[in-house]
């Protein structure tokens, strides 16, 4: 079967006793055994039988089997949120005075969970840049637990050479750990490229527009005794597994992946390409010819380059102008909602980070985050031009 099918036709285990097409929204906290043994085994993890829907409910077990049945992983975990998923993975394979190289170039509470949360309990973050690979080479050694990156990081728009990342970290017995909420699993195969551990926010692409909030940890199965660390360990000491509800959105949103984010990246292509030509502004999305990271998108992601660009306009001013402006696209955080979506990151994700960390992080005052939406891409264009127009002329 190939993936459009297998996510919507992968079976759920037990037959329904009503023949339910879609998996019933199981919620519920706990299970009822027969007898003392079946409770037992299914609390000492003899059987696969649920307990207790802190670490197990069938609608995320679905959830987690089609992903599976994706990406061909050893084990998927479903979490609450993409941070919850984030965290799960640190605690699983770092410890104190084990270290984490990464790069400035990371979602914000990413950032902060390892520059500020795991520096408390002695985790030592290294951050280099992930696109030289001298730096990588001289941050890595056998005290390094992984190396973790962005596929396309956030706002930055960087992609640094996976495969080469992965010997440099396998050299040194760590795991590569990759965030790929900017491309959805179904579109680029990382762990063809080494990486070991595979995160995502599911909030994003996979909710079917901003239904629920989500992660998934994805488990290539190369990384002795991690599935069992998360499971066992952080699952059930940590908390943080997956709701019935969100799972079953998210199902319903994994059914329609393939053709939404089609849509979307076209959407995002169109709208790139009608922005560059405007003057007194920059572009960037790695889908466009010219974008230094196009080459490397086309090999490692198969030509897909998802549906965030930002732009460079002129000043920070402009920037607020810009925003201000917006008649049809919506004023908010989070990506790959079915509406397009305009934030300003240095006054607002990033605006209580000290300002010299934010200009280190290469988070521009004069820089707007898109994420391109379902919307006919005309209307999107219309919107975007006029706004850009009362920013960059100064014309309100
Ligand atoms: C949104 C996001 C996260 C965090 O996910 P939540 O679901 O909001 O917790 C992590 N990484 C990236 C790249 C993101 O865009």
């Amino acid at each position: 079967m190939k993936k459009t099918t297998k996510a919507i036709h992968t079976p759920y285990p037990s037959p329904d006793a009503y023949g339910a097409l879609a998996m019933p929204v199981y919620n519920c906290c706990a299970y009822e055994f027969k007898n003392h043994e079946e409770m037992a085994d299914s609390f000492c993890a003899r059987s696969n039988a649920p307990d207790y829907s802190r670490v197990t409910n069938p609608t995320v077990i679905h959830f987690e089997n089609i992903v599976r049945n994706l990406t061909g992983a050893r084990d998927v975990i479903a979490f609450n949120s993409g941070m919850a998923a984030i965290s799960a993975i640190f605690m699983a394979i770092t410890a104190a005075g084990k270290r984490v190289v990464t790069s400035r170039h990371l979602f914000g509470n990413t950032f902060l969970l390892l520059t500020r949360t795991l520096k408390r309990f002695g985790v030592e973050t290294e951050l280099v840049d992930l696109t030289d690979l001298d730096a990588v080479r001289r941050a890595v050694n056998d005290n390094t637990a992984c190396i973790y990156l962005e596929t396309i990081t956030n706002p930055q728009m960087e992609v640094a050479d996976i495969a080469a990342l992965a010997d440099i970290a396998h050299a040194h017995g760590a795991a590569l750990v990759a965030d790929t909420t900017m491309i959805p699993f179904t579109f680029a195969d990382v762990k063809r490229l080494g990486v070991d551990i595979e995160v995502l926010s599911s909030t994003k692409y996979l909710s079917g527009g901003a239904t629920s909030l989500g992660g998934l940890v994805i488990d290539y199965g190369t990384v002795p005794g991690f599935d069992e660390a998360v499971r066992r360990d952080v699952l059930m000491n940590f908390g943080g597994y997956m709701t019935p509800n969100p799972a079953y959105l998210q199902t319903l949103g994994l059914e329609t992946l393939q053709v939404r984010y089609e849509a979307q990246q076209a959407n995002a292509m169109e709208v790139a390409l009608a922005l560059s030509e405007i003057e007194g502004i920059e572009v960037c999305y790695p889908g466009l010819p010219d974008n230094p990271y196009h080459e490397l998108c086309n090999i490692q992601f198969d030509g897909n380059y998802s549906a965030m660009l930002t732009l460079l306009l002129p000043s920070e001013e402009a920037c607020y102008r810009f925003i201000d402006s917006l008649q049809l696209v919506k004023r908010a955080t989070n990506l790959f909602d079915n509406r397009t979506l305009a934030i300003h990151p240095y006054s607002t994700i990033y605006g209580t980070i000290p300002v010299e960390t934010r200009l280190a992080m290469d988070v521009s005052p004069r820089l707007i985050r898109l994420s391109i939406g379902l919307e006919d891409p005309e209307d999107i264009i219309a919107d975007l031009s006029q706004a850009i127009n009362k920013a960059v002329n100064n014309n309100s």
